[in-house]
């Protein structure tokens, strides 16, 4: 039987994207081979990372004077990949608004002056800053923020204007609501939240800031190298790009990230209503910052949490628990998340509401 898993990452995929897979696993495309043994180098192979991009780009809209890179090492890679391409000078601005955040910022500083220019550290990242009251340097390469933060399930709503390039890491978002990407130097995101298997991490980049690498960069990690090879200067993580270009044509077939974004918000605000409605569980995040992605909740005790966690898990509803800098509970209803799902966890609240108020 399949569970509805809330896991933040790894997480769920659609299930005719499973079963798509599963249906060409041993011979794909009449090669006789299954993409998992298919070289590289092959047409068939080289075929799917370029209609990835290119769904990748319909979906997204992104212009042509940015390439979209299929690389390996995660986001935690780009958190130095990032400073080692960008920082000219040496100098750039961080918003910290969560662990992840938090996490950039520090790798930034190993490699030049990472300036905190703002942070929600004070109250648990239970907010993010206002983004017009933030006193931006002029002279940094760029300013780096985390669009929607995994573990404290909060988002911006309105991104900083900054006259250095817009760094983002949109791990756990992307593709769930419309972003202009020409307000970004650089979009980048791990695939496994919202997006494939863990294994490929997307990276966005305006084409005239990855001309200039710092030399001590190494060549892999030079968006410079990826994009004259077209993600293809060594073995690329092949299965996962695969399986992100199932799930972009199944977002396609959805009707885009216009359509899929009507349905996360309709997930999100049931399961926010149903918590502020009810005296049993709460979530501290500022209302107007909430994540539609992720979202915490806590009952009134650890021990009712932990009960809670167990027994969603013999109910079929799996991954609940929070993550350990947070504790009680977080369900992530990313994309591929049915809305049949959401309420099937709110029946459970209920339910669990009842017998242990
Ligand atoms: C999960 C996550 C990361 C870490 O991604 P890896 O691919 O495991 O390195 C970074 N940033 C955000 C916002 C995340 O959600």
């Amino acid at each position: 039987m399949r569970v509805y898993n809330f896991s933040a990452g790894p997480s769920m995929l659609p299930l005719e994207v499973l079963e798509e897979a599963q249906k060409e696993f041993l011979d794909f495309a009449g090669t006789g081979m299954s993409v998992t043994e298919i070289s590289h180098r092959d047409k068939a192979f080289s075929a799917i990372v370029e209609e990835a991009e290119k769904n990748l780009r319909e979906l997204m809209n992104i212009p042509d004077n940015y390439c979209v890179l299929f690389v390996q090492g995660g986001a935690s890679q780009q958190f130095a990949a990032i400073p080692l391409n960008l920082m000219k000078s040496g100098k750039a601005d961080y918003i910290v608004t969560g662990n992840f955040a938090k996490k950039a910022w520090q790798e930034g500083k190993i490699y030049g002056d990472a300036r905190l220019v703002a942070s929600s550290e004070d109250k648990t990242y239970t907010y993010i800053p206002d983004v017009d009251k933030i006193a931006f340097n002029d002279d940094s390469d760029y300013v780096h923020i985390t669009s929607n933060n995994t573990i404290f399930g909060t988002r911006y709503v309105k991104f900083p204007e900054t006259k250095a390039p817009l760094v983002c890491d949109m791990s756990s978002e992307i593709l769930s609501r419309e972003v202009d990407v020409t307000k970004f130097g650089v979009i980048y995101a791990g695939a496994q939240k919202n997006l494939a298997p863990a294994g490929v991490t997307i990276v966005i980049a305006r084409k005239d800031l990855i001309e200039n690498p710092l030399p001590i960069c190494p060549t892999m990690l030079k968006w410079k190298t990826q994009a004259e090879n077209g993600s293809l200067y060594n073995t690329p993580p092949c299965f996962s790009i695969y399986m992100a270009n199932l799930v972009l044509r199944h977002l396609k077939k959805l009707g885009g990230v216009k359509e899929i974004n009507k349905i996360n918000e309709y997930k999100a605000g049931l399961l926010y209503d149903f918590i502020d409605n009810s005296k049993f569980y709460t979530n501290s995040v500022e209302k107007k910052y909430r994540s539609i992605m992720n979202v915490p909740f806590v009952t009134p005790s650890k021990e009712s949490d932990e009960k809670f966690v167990k027994e969603a898990k013999a109910a079929g509803l799996v991954s609940l628990k929070g993550h350990r800098l947070v504790g009680g509970m977080r369900a992530s209803i990313y994309n591929a998340m049915p809305v049949e799902g959401v309420k099937t966890l709110i029946e459970f609240m209920k339910k669990f509401e009842k017998e242990n108020a």
